[in-house]
């Protein structure tokens, strides 16, 4: 699977996703020339994608639908409550460009090519949010963007992906004491607005440290996989990027280090 993000933040959101047989996008929230050129970057053209893919109704998600419409013949994956709001927003173009739809529900498994992509609810203050898993010949990718926070069930389907795509919107600080309006600031910082540096980095050193725990215990990498649902590959990285941080070379160093630092 090859990833490319060929436009992610405020002013418009989209994700291709490849296989050699298969093509995604996910979501799409930059105008028709952009969004060409961008797919053209990627070596891609309109004609080879098999299916474009919604994550939610924001207008940096979906504001290039009513434009792209009129040349794509993929169709459209969104959940009905998405797919209303949309209509509700977007100019009429859109409704009279719509071609095919799947509709697709949160919690739903459903193939396009030779990828099996589930579909899984997450918090936002949107009609009906969505987060993506993707599998294929083996690989697993995990796509959430635009999340409040990291409930444990959103949790559970991202673990062991071989690479995740996950939204780190704000600096706490930053946020606080910059120019934007009070309503804007409170609606970020939400349950169901976006998710900071610090929660992110805070959900991933969980797992490092989880990582951490079980090398020094004298556990293999592949047990570790096993045992909290992580990929090998990824187990891997996180041991390497352990050792580098701490200045070690070995396991044995670790278990040495984190007895007696009292780590573990
Ligand atoms: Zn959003």
């Amino acid at each position: 699977m090859r990833v490319s993000i060929l436009a992610s933040g405020s002013s418009g959101n989209i994700t291709l996703l490849e296989t050699e047989r298969t093509r995604l996008l996910v979501d799409a929230g930059l105008g028709k020339r952009e969004t060409l050129a961008r797919l053209a970057a990627a070596g891609r053209t309109v004609e080879q994608l098999d299916g474009i893919l919604i994550t939610h109704e924001h207008t940096d998600h979906c504001n290039g639908l009513p434009q792209m419409l009129g040349l794509w013949k993929a169709p459209l994956y969104v959940t009905e409550p998405t797919m209303d709001a949309m209509q509700r927003m977007l100019p009429v173009t859109f409704g009279k460009r719509l071609k095919r739809v799947e509709t697709i529900q949160p919690g739903q498994h459903f193939a396009v090519g030779d990828i099996d992509v589930h579909a899984f609810a997450i918090p936002h203050d949107a009609a009906d949010p969505i987060g993506f898993t993707f599998r294929s010949n083996g690989a697993k990718m995990a796509m959430v963007t635009d999340l409040g926070y990291m409930p444990e069930l959103v949790k559970v389907h991202l673990r062991a992906a071989d690479c995740l795509v996950l939204e780190s919107n704000h600096d706490l600080d930053m946020l606080k004491v910059g120019p934007y309006p009070w309503v804007v600031k409170q609606r970020v910082l939400s349950r169901t607005g976006h998710l900071s540096n610090h929660a992110v980095s805070e959900y991933l050193s969980d797992r490092e440290f989880e990582v951490l725990k079980l090398l020094a215990a004298g556990k293999s990498v592949s047990d570790i996989g096993e045992q909290i649902s992580l990929s090998a590959s990824t187990v891997s990285t996180y041991r390497a990027r352990i050792l580098t941080k701490m200045n070690l070379k070995t396991n044995a160093d670790l278990t040495l280090y984190s007895v007696e630092h009292k780590l573990i």
